[in-house]
């Protein structure tokens, strides 16, 4: 989940909105504008609006505080933290490494609902400190407004407590089985289960209650089972991924037999030599001896064909230092995880600031199934 707008930063955590989230935050709007009116028939429109924005706005805040809370502790037990997307289905906070320890994991998965339940249970409290008693709807519009966002945030804590992957309850039951049996690659197993399981429940039960004639409410519920039941596949699929490459280091997997060529020779040469006639994709440059630079196909054709005879490959390769590169010792997992940020198909591996290899998807896909195969 890539952000497209960018509102800032707390903590050094970027905080963004995906363009999916102006729906939700639209549909809460008119729900609570719905709801004021329905309850409070007197009020002016726009006491109602202003009211129903400002809601909104809090709840998003609260959210945030919530993946927030995520970020803080996954920081404090040393897990980098890039940033936190509010999307459609809430918000998620993008955390650059899986846990390595099951303690780590389960706070973190912990913490998210507990922040918002202490949230909720503040809003409802001060709600009664004003004068509010339950079951009555709130005469006034800041004791309607917190406990509007004193149930929500109940609601909210219940719901990530659900225990599937990617929910929150995921987690933290991944975490309780891993610190059982010292097992993570079982607890993730178990816990991906479970959500699946979950998950296809809710989708049955959507839709048994849509044709028992609960109409939009069925289909919801029906829709997040949908939702998780493909998101616990996915996060199961990572986690697998990251659990396989554990103690894999860059050097085990990467090619050493990187072809040059020499920066001075020109473009036309190059492609009809070198890319045409081996199929390769990457090439290291090299300039007196020295390696200096990467070129791939996506930079010659950034070049008019026409110049080609007049371009020398050292004039649109990539300078290696402003290439992103990775050691020897470097993780394959993290390698994996640059290229998917960064959206490259392979890395340099630099050693002694030359050029030792490279490491491309391929690799490590080719390792992955390598090990599948042999069941190790
Ligand atoms: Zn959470």
């Amino acid at each position: 989940m890539k952000a497209q707008i960018k509102l800032g930063r707390i903590f050094g955590v970027e905080i963004g909105l995906h363009y999916s989230w102006f729906i939700i935050a639209l549909l809460i709007t008119l729900s609570l504008a719905g709801q004021f009116s329905l309850n409070n028939p007197d009020w002016s429109d726009s006491l109602r609006w202003g009211l129903a924005i400002i809601t909104a706005v809090l709840f998003f805040a609260a959210i945030v505080a919530h993946e927030l809370s995520h970020a803080v502790v996954a920081k404090a037990r040393g897990l980098p933290v890039r940033s936190i997307t509010l999307f459609a289905l809430g918000g998620v906070a993008e955390i650059e490494r899986e846990a390595a320890d099951a303690k780590t994991e389960f706070w973190m998965g912990i913490i998210g609902p507990i922040t918002s339940l202490v949230i909720g249970l503040i809003c409802l409290g001060i709600t009664m400190a004003l004068g509010w008693r339950p079951p009555e709807f709130p005469r006034q519009p800041l004791t309607a407004m917190l406990m509007w966002l004193g149930y929500i945030n109940i609601a909210l804590a219940v719901f990530n407590m659900i225990p599937g992957f990617p929910l929150d309850g995921g987690r933290v039951l991944r975490g309780i089985v891993w610190w059982i049996t010292g097992d993570a690659r079982r607890a993730t197993t178990i816990a991906s289960r479970v959500g699946q399981f979950i998950a296809f429940g809710m989708i049955v039960f959507g839709v048994m209650r849509f044709f028992e004639g609960a109409g939009f409410n069925g289909l919801w519920i029906a829709f997040i089972g949908w939702f998780l039941l493909s998101a616990s596949r996915e996060s199961y699929a990572q986690l697998a991924i990251t659990e396989g490459l554990r103690g894999v280091r860059v050097a085990d997997v990467m090619s050493r037999d990187c072809p040059t060529v020499d920066g001075h020779s020109n473009l036309q040469t190059f492609v009809e030599e070198n890319l045409v006639r081996t199929g390769r994709r990457c090439f290291a440059v090299t300039l007196n001896g020295h390696t200096e630079g990467m070129i791939t196909p996506s930079e010659i054709s950034d070049v008019q064909r026409a110049r080609w005879p007049y371009t020398t490959v050292a004039d649109v390769m990539r300078p290696l230092d402003q290439v992103r590169t990775v050691g020897l010792n470097t993780p394959v997992s993290e390698a994996l995880e640059v290229m998917a940020r960064e959206d490259l198909n392979q890395l340099p591996v630099i050693a002694d600031g030359e050029l030792a290899g490279l490491i491309s998807r391929g690799h490590v896909l080719q390792l992955l199934q390598t090990r599948a195969e042999l069941h190790v």
